[in-house]
């Protein structure tokens, strides 16, 4: 089982030819609500790719937060621990213009309303394979938990965006650190990935930087590099991908598959979910996965 600690939203889309300035109205072409949220979309992503995987985290009590368990469940994504809490569910409101720009304002309700793991919570954790973490949750919920995995002996798995400086304590529970390549910058200030990959190695044990369409670089302290090259297709929407990649990377190293066959299995999930619209709606099915990874 791999467990997710993390945050569940709503996404709230209006498509505009722009976004509007101060005090301005626009009138949009299309609007459409999509469940997201950082974590249950690695939730999503692992339990399509074929793990068992249990939700951690906290939805409201309005209607977004019905929607969003539905949406966990029907993935096949056990929300027993997935806690209703009152108040609004979190929420992304976004304006995506013609350009293909977004706006984003980032609401996060429940999701800011989980200060922990509780014991519960702590006991999934400890019965996991591997535990995920985003950054969309308060940081000390997010170090607890990184302490909670790393006490029961149990890789945690940080992407760790929304960007922001990361505490040590955080990083010294963190078995894999898997950010985007702006990410990677963000935190250690390197302006070349392998720059960045030394500098994160000297933090985390091991490290994959996600290099969107060129792919991936990986490090671990033992010395091991690694470099995979995307899957070539056509991106419609990469929303997600970095989370439908560490999702299905989680899966295949639970399965103890070799770091090599790990990476090519997560770059061929991602590379089917950016040909697919959405976030949540677009993750590949096990079945996906293996058929364009035989290729
Ligand atoms: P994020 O979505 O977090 O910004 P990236 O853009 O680095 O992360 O994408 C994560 C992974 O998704 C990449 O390592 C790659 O495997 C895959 N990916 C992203 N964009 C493309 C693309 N245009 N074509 C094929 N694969 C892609």
């Amino acid at each position: 089982m791999i467990s997710v600690f993390g945050s569940a939203n709503m996404d709230l889309v209006a498509y505009a030819s722009r976004a509007p300035r101060r005090g301005e109205t626009v009138t949009g072409r299309m609007f459409r609500t999509v469940p997201g949220g950082k974590g249950a979309n690695q939730a999503i992503a692992a339990a399509r790719a074929g793990a068992e995987v249990a939700f951690l985290g906290a939805v409201g009590d309005d209607g977004f937060a019905t929607e969003l368990r539905e949406t966990l469940a029907v993935a096949g994504v056990n929300v027993e621990r997935l806690r209703r809490v009152p108040g609004p569910s979190g929420i992304a409101h976004i304006v995506v213009d013609d350009e293909g720009g977004n706006s984003i304002v980032v609401v996060p309700g429940a999701n800011g309303a989980v200060t922990g793991p509780g014991k519960e919570d702590e006991a999934v954790i400890a019965a996991s394979r591997a535990l995920l973490l985003q950054l969309e949750l308060p940081m000390p919920a997010v170090v607890a938990a990184a302490r909670a995995a790393r006490d029961a002996g149990v890789p945690a798995i940080l992407t760790p965006a929304p960007s922001r400086p990361l505490p040590a304590e955080l990083l010294d529970a963190v078995a894999l650190i898997v950010p985007n390549e702006h990410e990677a910058a963000d935190l250690t200030g390197a302006s070349s990935p392998d720059a960045a990959l030394d500098a994160l190695l000297d933090r985390v044990p091991e490290a994959v930087i996600t290099l969107g369409a060129e792919g991936a670089l990986y490090g671990s302290r033992s010395g091991d590099r690694l470099r995979v090259p995307a899957v070539r297709v056509k991106a419609v929407d990469t929303t997600a991908a970095g989370d439908t990649f560490a999702g299905a990377l989680a899966v295949a190293r639970v399965e103890g598959r070799p770091m090599a066959e790990a990476l090519r299995f997560a770059s061929a999930a991602a590379a089917l979910s950016v040909q697919r619209e959405g976030a949540s709606t677009s993750m590949p099915s096990r079945a996906d996965i293996e058929a364009a990874f035989a290729r």
